[in-house]
Parts: C-alpha cells; structure tokens; sequence
C-alpha cells in the first residue's frame, strides 16, 4: 500500500461537477446517433477519509477557456466544446465542501484528456498525483490535441507523478481499477463507503447508463475496460447525461434485481414531470415542531445521521404578524428554527415555539394531524441494530409484505425521543406494483430517477 497522507477509512463520497461538453450519442453509445448531441457533465470526486482526501479528475483548465486564443487554439477538434459555470468549479466546490487543499493526500486522474487534467495546475509542489503508468507513457509520447490531451495541462514541472501499473489498493477502501480502451492508460476508481457500500467511480469507462445496463459499450473507442465495470457488486457513478439544469448526484437506480449489483445515474429520464402547480417540483422541506430543539437536533444528527445545514434567527412580532402569517398565537415566539439535510432524501425543518396557547401532549398516529416520517434504509437489520444499541424504541417487529403492490417492503416504526413517530422501510428489490406501473414512488435512494 502507498504511504499517502491519508487516515482511516472512506466515510464520504462527494462527486463533483466541473462542466458540460455536448458529445454526440454515437460516442456514448456503439450504435447511437451521431446527429444526436448529448450534453454530458464532466465529472469528478472528492473522496474523504477519516483523515485526509483525494481528489478524482480535476476538470477543464478554465484559463484555456476563457482565453479566446488559448480556446481556439486547444480545442481543435470539429463541433465538440466546454460549457463551464461561472468561477473555477473545481475551486470552487471544494470550498464549498470546506475541503482544503492542505489536507489533499492524493489525486488520482483517471487519464488526461482535457476535460480531465485542467485543473492539475493546482497541484503543482503538491501531493502526489496517482496515474496509470500506460496513460502518461501514452500522453508524454502520442497523444496530440487532436486525441483532446492538452500537453500544457499536464506536463507541468513540480507535479509529483506517482504511477500505478493496473490493480492496486492505494489505501483502505481506495483501489485503482484499470479500464483501459477510453484512453490507453485510463483507469476507473473503487471506493469502499461504510454506510453505502461499494461505489465504483467509472469516469470515461462508460459514459451512460445504457453502457452498465443494456451491456452497450461506448461507441467510438475501443473501450475494454467497461465490460470490467458491471462486475464488481457495486454502485457506479457514470458520466451519465444530464439535461440543463439537471444535477449530478450519487442519484442512483438498481439495474437489475439482487441486492450489490449496479447502481448508475439516472440519464435519459427527464427529471420531475410537469406538475399541476406552474414549476412545482416536489418536497423541499418537511417542518416539525418539536418541545426541545436541542434534543431533536441532537436526535436527527447524532442518532439518525442528517446534516445541520443552518439556523435561522428567531421570529415574533408586537402586532399580528405571527398569526396573520403562521395562524399561531400573536404573541408565538418561533424561538429556534434549524435546517436539515437527510442523505438524497427531503429536508427537515425543526421548529421550537414558546406560545401561551401551545398544547404540548404529544399526539398519537391515527390522531388527525399527526405525521410520521418514513426514512427509507437499505438494511433493515443493521439500521435497526444500530437504533437499538443508542436507546432508540422500537415498536414491533420488522413487517415484511407478501402481497399487494408493496409486496417486497419491510417496515417497522421507532420512535423519537419525544414522541415523534418515525417509519423505516427498505425494499432492496422493486416493489412489486413497479413491474407494470407508468410511475412509481420517489424514493431518495434513486432521487433523480
Ligand atoms: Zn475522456
């Protein structure tokens, strides 16, 4: 194993999104339409460890982009281009992540076309910058503009290349998979998540979801490595296809029946049919009022594992604005307000109100305006292992269905501290209304699909 500068295990995966580049489906796709364009994002990761991260693919040189010389000098060849967001995505989004550069242990470049190498200027004096030894033979050697490698990008003095030869294990849970044929050193990235098991990060081993699912290989290369992909009992992050406006994601859709096998980006579903509301798209929050903000924040993050996003600044008013806009009490004090995120499912809202007219009992499941959120897991037996050995009460035994369209689901109901009552279900395989239905139940486990 390689010495990188990195501790434990992966705990999180955050794919990345450096742009777009509009490719024609017959290059995606052996026997698509080559008069069919594809906008297709340009993707990377970042994966980080207990201690440390590693970067996968580092996107566009936007310099080049944003240089109508330099542009038009580099991209050279006929109809294919770079569509960037404003600013430097790679940047840019991992300050947003609050990954720093400083604890960068790695960066693994899956190979060096353009879309791919950009960004390799920011690791100059850096950590090492991991690379099938075929593919930098094949970049420092062959490859031209034409190939799309821009020799600028990569060959930089103070890039400390460390070079892989075909399957290694750079650090637990971190392998390098060669899927050599995109590109003649290309290598596709296993990572080994905890929580979410296996996820395979294919790069340009396969670009659409029909390359893991229809077994369809790509169209124009003579691309190997994707036939290895499918193989390993694992999620894969493909390119994929996004429309405008559609987000990368660890979005994911089973592909076949049995529990590890192939979890792609959703591609050529459009995303959220037109609604009755103009624009409406679905569940952006659900909010809950609950008597202890601090033991439902503590509750939500630290048992079930959401995300405190932020808080806002309390809210009470001397007139009537407090029952004119939230029909409670004038004289309500919503006096915390949090945000959360749940993994790829809906956001959650917690409010703590003090009010003179507040009634504090808890109500009970088939009282009229009692909720309950169902969080959806992918192994009933470890998630309720798991609530168990923390004090969380468990009402029942798991309820397996046998019949009817829910046929496949295992639910049980717990129960939050205060009273809440929350639903876990699982259904690893489709239910089985899903066989035959023209739409079927969001579920966060495949939330673009
Ligand atoms: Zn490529």
């Amino acid at each position: 194993m390689r010495s990188l500068a990195l501790k434990g295990r992966p705990r999180r995966l955050f794919p990345l999104r450096f742009g777009w580049e509009p490719i024609t489906e017959s290059v995606s796709l052996k026997g698509g339409s080559p008069d069919r364009y594809l906008l297709e994002p340009v993707t990377g990761a970042a994966i980080v460890f207990d201690q440390g991260w590693v970067l996968v693919d580092t996107g566009f040189n936007i310099d080049t982009i944003h240089d109508d010389e330099q542009r038009r000098d580099h991209y050279v060849i006929p109809c294919y281009t770079a569509l960037v967001p404003r600013g430097d995505p790679l940047v840019d989004q991992l300050r947003t992540l609050g990954l720093g550069w400083d604890d960068l242990a790695a960066c693994v470049v899956s190979h060096l076309h353009c879309d791919h190498s950009g960004g390799l200027r920011h690791l100059v004096d850096g950590p090492p910058v991991l690379i099938q030894g075929a593919e930098l033979d094949f970049a420092m050697s062959t490859a031209t503009l034409q190939d799309a490698y821009f020799r600028s990008d990569f060959d930089l003095p103070g890039l400390d290349w460390e070079l892989v030869e075909g399957d290694e294990e750079l650090a637990d849970g971190l392998q390098l998979l060669p899927t050599r044929g995109h590109t003649p050193g290309h290598t596709s990235v296993v990572v080994e998540l905890q929580d979410s098991g296996t996820t395979v990060l294919a790069c340009d081993a396969a670009d659409l979801r029909a390359n893991i699912e229809k077994r369809i290989p790509p169209g124009t290369t003579t691309s190997l490595g994707w036939r290895l992909l499918p193989r390993i009992p694992s999620t894969v992050f493909t390119t994929s296809t996004l429309r405008r406006g559609r987000r990368f994601g660890p979005a994911t859709t089973p592909h076949s029946g049995t529990r590890g096998s192939c979890f792609l980006v959703p591609t050529h579903r459009s995303l959220g049919g037109s609604m009755a509301v103009p624009g409406l798209r679905g569940v952006h929050h659900v909010g809950i009022t609950v008597p202890d903000i601090e033991e439902a924040t503590d509750f939500f993050v630290e048992v079930l594992g959401c995300q405190l996003v932020h808080s806002l600044a309390p809210m009470m008013a001397d007139d009537d604005f407090m029952a004119i806009q939230l029909d409670v009490h004038p004289r309500a004090v919503l006096s915390a307000i949090r945000l959360l995120r749940c993994g790829s499912g809906s956001n959650l809202e917690l409010f703590e109100f003090e009010s003179p007219d507040q009634r504090t009992e808890t109500i009970g499941n088939a009282d009229i305006g009692s909720a309950h959120l169902a969080f959806q897991v992918e192994d009933m037996a470890s998630a309720l292992e798991y609530l168990d050995a923390r004090g969380v009460e468990i009402l029942g035994d798991p309820q397996f269905v046998t019949e009817g369209p829910s046929t496949g689901v295992t639910w049980i109901y717990v129960r939050a501290p205060w009273g809440l009552q929350l639903e876990l279900i699982s259904y690893p395989e489709p239910m089985a209304y899903e066989a035959d239905a023209d739409v079927v139940l969001w579920s966060p486990s495949k939330p673009a699909g």
